[in-house]
């Protein structure tokens, strides 16, 4: 017998087909029966005509990666409906930690709050098997990231790896695999994954090729180089033979805003060659990253320690700005535009640095540099820098998919500060915003974007459709009314519209209320 029956629902099964009228019958943590179930009886029987259900949403680029540890129930992912995270995104993976990398990852100042047994947690299969331990809320998919490999055998300097180090790293690439990662990111304007050379970042994804996995690119230039940028990840993907998957596209900067439509046909010529490449986007203008992004890469190397001295060092600030005027982040920043997100000083946040800094009589310059100093660099920004256009159009590219690019949050509590409002409303945005109301495209590609085929690309047997004997990772909504409600002033607010989230068969959201529910797995494959 069936443990839940939803009847009257408009089928949407993730495969990009028309939607269908039927009943599904769940029992256990499997679709068992799609259909007209009217004599079939259950428990547990929910009439949701007029109401859309389709599989579970699958956030193709989640930051929930240490943070699942000590938020498990990640409200604010599970609340837009999605069901399983891939994290370990941007090179940041928390694993591996040795020697060379432990009190950069351990920063006391980050993790004293944190109760978590940290020595269990420096390799993929000890972090993942706390997690299965302590139970998530929604699946896991888990990467490890190059720039935390990098970390482990160089350190935070800026140096070409030696052989045994380039050994060493391929070695813990394959650990990590062995252990569950699907595959390698990298974020190439974080050091030190920065500093590594395209000849480096093919050696350590060569072990990726040869399993099959999926190498996860966030690109060394997202404004003025993003052509540039955009083939080397082709070519990476083309001498290792891992997938490629381009993370949260973007053509960031005004002037730069041309280059989106031939960045992604080079993404089309890539397909058309044969090479496996997806990518993924967040439905925004704006991006978020610390702020100790828009110092010039030179003065980040080292780590927080090195940082801190060059901030107090006058003749290191003049060269930093000198530098920032034209290269990283801030050459295609307007401080007008630059929105302070979360901070130890909640004074900051919510305000532009344009305002911050003549608040405080300063440069823009030096109103960073201090506010860097004076938060041991634990300060958040939110940079307006896209174009709605290309959001817009980006959507038009079959291969494009859905992320947050945030971590799972709480909606209240000491967590709950400092946050992109896309953590709290991507996927009703696009469903609601772009699908419902902008007609970017019709609903059942939607969701396949979101659903079937991101578990394609994860080479998922059993999730990301609806059909018997597929788990049931499942959303209902109203299609009339899914829509965000977080805003940049407040990103902290639920979304609208869904009314039930099932994980593995079992209820985690209901009417707006997380039930505690933890049914979440480790899927790697
Ligand atoms: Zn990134």
């Amino acid at each position: 017998m069936a443990d839940k029956i939803f009847r009257n629902g408009e089928i949407v099964d993730g495969s990009g087909k028309a939607r269908f009228k039927a009943d599904l019958a769940v029992e256990g943590d499997t679709i068992v029966a799609i259909g007209d179930l009217k004599d079939m009886q259950a428990p547990e029987i929910i009439d949701i005509s007029g109401k859309v259900i389709c599989p579970g949403f699958i956030d193709m680029h989640s930051h929930t990666d240490m943070s699942i540890a000590y938020i498990p129930e990640a409200d604010s992912l599970l609340h837009q409906g999605i069901t399983t995270a891939v994290t370990g995104h941007c090179g940041e993976s928390p694993v591996p930690v040795t020697n060379h990398n432990r009190s950069y990852f351990r920063n006391p100042d980050e993790i004293k709050d944190i109760d978590l047994p940290w020595e269990r947690l420096e390799t993929m299969g000890g972090f993942l098997g706390f997690l299965e331990e302590i139970g998530t809320s929604l699946n896991i998919t888990p990467i490890v990231g190059q720039g935390a490999i990098r970390s482990a055998v160089v350190g935070f300097s800026a140096e070409r790896p030696t052989e045994d180090q380039m050994e060493a790293m391929q070695q813990l690439v394959e650990q990590a695999m062995d252990e569950g990662a699907i595959g390698i990111s990298t974020g190439l304007i974080y050091p030190p994954g920065s500093y590594a050379s395209t000849e480096e970042l093919i050696e350590v994804t060569k072990p990726v090729g040869r399993r099959g996995g999926i190498y996860f690119s966030h690109i060394r230039d997202e404004g003025d180089k993003l052509i540039e940028a955009t083939k080397e990840e082709i070519e990476i993907g083309r001498k290792t033979g891992a997938a490629i998957h381009h993370s949260h596209f973007k053509a960031a900067g005004r002037d730069n805003w041309e280059k989106a439509e031939p960045a992604l046909r080079l993404i089309d010529q890539a397909v058309a060659e044969g090479l496996q490449m997806t990518s993924d986007m967040y439905p925004y203008t704006a991006g978020a990253t610390g702020l100790v992004a828009l110092l010039p890469e030179w003065a980040q190397e080292g780590g927080l320690g090195d940082i801190v001295k060059r901030l107090s060092d006058k003749a290191t600030r003049l060269k930093m700005v000198a530098s920032m005027k034209t290269e990283g982040f801030f050459s295609i920043a307007e401080w007008d535009k630059v929105l302070i997100a979360g901070s130890s000083n909640p004074a900051y946040s919510g305000k532009y640095i344009s305002e911050l800094a003549e608040t405080s009589g300063k440069t823009p310059y030096d109103w960073i540099f201090d506010a860097l100093l004076e938060t041991r660099g634990q300060i958040g920004m939110i940079l307006f820098m896209m174009s709605e256009e290309n959001v817009k159009m980006q959507f038009n590219r079959p291969y494009m998919m859905v992320g947050t690019d945030a971590s799972g949050m709480l909606f209240e509590g000491p967590f709950a500060q400092g946050a992109h409002p896309r953590a709290m409303g991507t996927f009703p945005r696009f469903l609601g915003k772009y699908v419902r109301d902008e007609k970017v495209l019709p609903l059942e590609e939607a969701i396949h974007r979101i659903s079937g085929l991101p578990a394609w690309k994860l080479n998922f047997k059993d999730r990301g459709l609806i059909r018997r004997g597929y788990k049931a990772d499942l959303v209902v909504f109203d299609p009339a009314t899914i829509l965000d409600k977080a805003d940049f002033i407040n990103p902290f607010q639920k979304p609208v519209g869904i009314d039930y989230v099932l994980v593995n068969g079992q209820t985690v959201v209901k009417f707006n209320v997380h039930t505690h529910a933890r049914p979440g797995v480790i899927t790697t494959h």
